[in-house]
């Protein structure tokens, strides 16, 4: 038996009943997928402006051109 602290919530559990580790529970395991997915989805929208200018102004006229 081994106690354990949950990142989550930070209660302690043992880890022989976690069914869900290293969490307590299958919530708190949700919820760090949760926060995971939030860093994602978060951190690409700097990138992806900067992306969608550069694109504008270097290939706003591209078409096939010729063959
Ligand atoms: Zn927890």
């Amino acid at each position: 038996m081994a106690e354990l602290r949950c990142l989550i919530c930070g209660k302690t559990f043992d880890s022989a009943q976690s069914e869900a580790m290293p969490f307590c529970s299958p919530r708190c395991k949700q919820v760090d997928l949760g926060r995971w997915f939030d860093e994602k989805y978060g951190m690409p929208y700097e990138a992806d402006e900067e992306e969608t200018e550069a694109f504008a102004r270097d290939g706003s006229t591209t078409q096939d051109d010729g063959t």
